[in-house]
């Protein structure tokens, strides 16, 4: 018979869970999430043998059985709670060699809980480099349960953890640690409420009730009615708990960890960290790594991506040339391939930020970042971590979005995802480029600098202000979910193993696609409705009228460009131009940049080629100065004046500036919070924001 034996690791974070858990079960897993939270749920298969499988899920880290955040709180429900879907049969608890004292107390936590346990010690390869020696059969023989050392890192001991779990054989272990006989009363009278006998697992119950997501409101307010009957202090329950469990704790380490003197020589990240962590030369080379992700994502990923490009191009117009005339085909080309572009696009910049950010937090580089940066951002409600997905947002918000992962804190990770569209992306440049090009002239200030690039400089530091003052503002309006505490604990230097690297990578990748891909399509898709269809029979009349003007059934290209242009003038996009300018028209817009504004909530730079289609320019191939040329001829028929004055061109340029146009931005950061309501609060306050400063440089320029 078949039988799946569901297995949970649990440890501290850093103690090598996840490396374990690819270890076990290589790119045999999936990625999905806890219900009602935005906590990632890894999970993977392993046959152990021909009869038996063994489901793993990957818990979030967590230091104790009182919960801190919300990591906590979701190992805490999923051990706690017997119906849980991830409730475990076996219970792994993954513990880092080099740290044995603080990682036994959640060890020493789990075995009280009554599950079956198995200890593996982690990292064994550092704490032999660090001149440890532990005796690990005598902390199995006090601990009650196998141990079992490995290195995640080169898979060494990994055949015998696979055969420890194939012989099932985890006895269960005595208690570590007994409630006070003054709380027992407590417990028996808990126990009609939680069904439990009294004893740890009861006792855990009692303390943090509050956390736990399964019991109903009638049993909370029992249970709480029960502490003040009997005056509990649940807090000093636990501070004693912790402390009698750390002195058991010292006189356990005592007899099984020896640290040889001969290996307690300087180590060798102390040596690097003297640099590192240099009041100057520490932040000298943060710049200069800083500099060099920027510069990776922003021009070295752009070669693979024009060849995406190029190929999506290529496969859509071999797409219209041969699939008959037919609206399905035109959605094919142009709404499913544009937007499978459109996701496919991202990827190099995904793949090339997380390469970095991997290499970063795999070499222990990470860390020394929050210790660097962290004094400064924290003024700002963000987190030392924030630094590198902010700069990473001056080429793309969509792979730094998902970079916020590493932030703990989740107030500091919701504050960077919010603010973190405002830093000038590269698809805002093509349209500076167009409007800057137009209104700002080509001259030299001081003999030096080119006025338009000083412009172009100006509004790349507005975005960065903008994002810090955003934060600052918001951090009074975001309440903090959990204490985040922080602990700054330095792990050594060592290489990046390279198969991690990679799982990070594909993960990454997985989750975009298949993540935020599927909206950014379902977008693109309602976008192309809107441009290429339109109410009544509008559409039907333009053809005939174009129809009737070909010659062997062609029409000339400035024709087809403006058959083009009343097509888009005649959709629903075009409709809802019309129907914006009224609210648009205190910003110097008319109804052709309200279409664009539609078009372009695609992607920013889809505004330049919405306005050489208006201006019966055509598709790709037009010239930027023609069409430059074209709009600042362009009149307002309501003022008489040119369009294109300095007074709508600002306000333009911030428009674009500050507005959240971009879907893919809103899909991911949907994405990444599991929620619409952040996404909608993100675009909320940037159009808002974006509405205010059009409507206040139009008003002081015009
Ligand atoms: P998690 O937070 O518990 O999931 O820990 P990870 O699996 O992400 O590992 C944290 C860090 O420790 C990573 O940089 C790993 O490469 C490293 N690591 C994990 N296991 C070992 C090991 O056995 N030996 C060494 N030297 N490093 C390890
Ligand atoms: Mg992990």
């Amino acid at each position: 018979m078949k039988k799946t034996l569901r297995i949970a690791l649990v440890g501290n974070p850093n103690s090598g869970k996840s490396s374990l858990f690819n270890a076990l079960t290589g790119l045999n897993q999936k990625v999905g999430n806890f219900p009602g939270v935005t906590v990632d749920k890894k999970t993977g298969q392993l046959w152990l043998s021909s009869s038996m499988q063994a489901e793993i899920t990957d818990l979030p880290g967590t230091y104790s059985l009182y919960p801190r955040s919300e990591d906590e709180q979701v190992t805490f429900n999923v051990l706690l709670d017997e119906h849980n879907a991830s409730h475990p049969d076996l219970v792994l608890v993954v513990a880092d060699a080099t740290n044995l004292r603080r990682n036994l107390l959640f060890i020493t936590q789990i075995i009280d809980l009554g599950l079956p346990t198995a200890l593996i010690v982690n990292k064994i390869d550092l704490a032999r480099e660090q001149g440890y020696e532990l005796n690990l059969q005598v902390l199995s023989a006090k601990l009650g349960i196998p141990v079992l050392a490995t290195d995640a890192r080169s898979g060494q001991g990994i055949k015998e953890l696979k055969q420890l779990l194939a012989e099932e054989n985890f006895g269960l272990a005595l208690p570590f640690y007994l409630p006070s006989e003054a709380v027992q009363p407590v417990l028996e009278e808990l126990q009609p409420i939680n069904g439990l006998k009294p004893g740890y697992r009861s006792f855990i119950f009692l303390c943090n009730h509050d956390h736990l997501g399964h019991i109903s409101n009638k049993q909370h307010q029992e249970i709480d009615a029960l502490i003040a009957k009997h005056e509990l202090n649940i807090s000093q329950l636990q501070a004693r708990e912790t402390v009698q469990r750390y002195e058991q704790i010292a006189g356990l380490l005592g007899s099984i960890e020896k640290r040889s003197t001969t290996a307690a020589k300087k180590s060798r990240s102390e040596k690097i960290d003297k640099v590192l962590l240099h009041p100057v030369w520490g932040y000298v080379v943060f710049l200069g790594i800083l500099f060099f992700i920027f510069q990776a994502i922003f021009s070295w990923a752009s070669w693979p991506m024009d060849f995406i490009e190029t190929v999506f191009g290529q496969l859509g117009s071999w797409g219209s040339t041969y699939l008959p005339e037919h609206w399905l085909s035109d959605l094919l080309v142009n709404g499913v391939l544009a937007g499978l572009g459109g996701v496919v696009v991202f990827l190099p910049q995904i793949v090339l930020l997380f390469l970095f950010l991997s290499l970063l937090e795999e070499t222990g580089y990470m860390a020394r970042v929050s210790f660097l940066m962290d004094k400064l951002m924290r003024k700002f409600g963000l987190n030392g971590k924030s630094v590198v997905p902010l700069i990473g947002g001056y080429a793309c918000a969509v792979p730094s979005i998902m970079a916020t992962r590493s932030i703990n804190s989740w107030k500091e990770r919701i504050l960077t995802i919010m603010v973190l569209p405002l830093m000038s992306c590269s698809a805002r440049l093509p349209v500076y480029t167009l409007l800057i090009g137009m209104s700002v002239p080509d001259d030299k200030v001081l003999g030096l600098f080119n006025l338009q690039g000083l412009v172009m400089m100006a509004f790349y530091l507005l975005g960065f202000v903008a994002a810090i003052g955003s934060a600052l503002v918001m951090k009074w309006f975001i309440k903090e979910r959990n204490s985040s505490f922080f602990l700054l604990e330095m792990p050594i230097y060592q290489w990046p193993r390279w198969r991690n690297v990679g799982m990070t990578l594909i993960e990454k990748g997985n989750a975009f696609v298949l993540g935020a891909g599927k909206i950014i399509l379902i977008v693109s898709v309602a976008l192309w409705f809107l441009s290429s269809f339109g109410p009544g029979n509008s559409f039907d009349q333009l053809e005939a009228q174009y129809v009737a003007q070909m010659v062997d059934g062609e029409l000339s290209a400035e024709l087809q460009h403006q058959f083009d242009r009343d097509k888009l003038e005649a959709s629903y996009a075009g409709r809802i131009g019309k129907w914006m300018e009224p609210a648009i028209a205190p910003l110097g817009f008319d109804w052709k940049i309200g279409i664009a504004l539609v078009t372009s909530f695609a992607a920013r730079e889809v505004f330049v080629g919405t306005m050489a289609t208006i201006y019966s320019l055509g598709g790709e191939d037009f010239e930027e100065n023609t069409l430059r040329e074209q709009m600042l001829a362009d009149i307002n028929p309501r003022t008489g004046l040119p369009l294109f004055d300095l007074a709508t061109t600002f306000s333009l340029l911030l428009f674009y500036a500050f507005a959240m146009q971009c879907m893919s931005t809103l899909a991911i950061t949907w994405r990444e919070t599991r929620s619409w309501k952040w996404p909608a609060l993100q675009f909320s306050y940037m159009t808002g924001l974006a509405y205010l400063a059009s409507l206040l440089a139009y008003q002081l320029l015009k």
